[in-house]
């Protein structure tokens, strides 16, 4: 039993933080970043693109709270789903790990949360943004416990 992805080529992880940069990619013919890769630019057409890494922080432009997810979905409920805004041109629909609907301009990170196993077992893992205000939270806790 390992964990791997829920989907190869969304994001890569950095073990040590447990922080995620999901995986975009950048037309060479008109400069749009796209979300995820894609092998063709979805404004223009070309061929010619190539894997970037996307920030790791942006900034909550909408949020809600799902309290009951799809039946195929396995991890923890209530999540956050929002828009976050990565850029100033490319904003993405992604997880939140909250319970409470986060106001607009919220700091968030992304990082990596275990959504469930599959049929073999494995730990699946997904990108999920986690609100900075949290984890500078959770990091005085440690401390102030150690
Ligand atoms: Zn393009």
């Amino acid at each position: 039993m390992s964990a791997k992805p829920v989907r190869e080529g969304l994001f890569v992880t950095d073990p040590e933080t447990g922080t995620a940069s999901l995986l975009g990619s950048r037309c060479a013919g008109c400069s749009q970043v796209a979300f995820p890769a894609s092998e063709f630019c979805p404004y223009c057409g070309s061929e010619h693109t190539q894997v970037m890494l996307l920030p790791q922080e942006g900034t909550i432009e909408l949020c809600t709270v799902v309290r009951k997810s799809s039946p195929n979905y396995r991890g923890p409920t209530p999540y956050g789903l929002a828009v976050v805004r990565l850029t100033p041109d490319l904003v993405i629909i992604a997880k939140v790990d909250t319970q409470q609907v986060l106001a607009p301009g919220t700091a968030v990170r992304c990082m990596v949360q275990a959504v469930g196993e599959d049929d073999d077992g494995n730990v699946l893992l997904a990108p999920c943004f986690r609100p900075l205000h949290l984890q500078s939270e959770m990091e005085r806790i440690r401390v102030a416990g150690s």
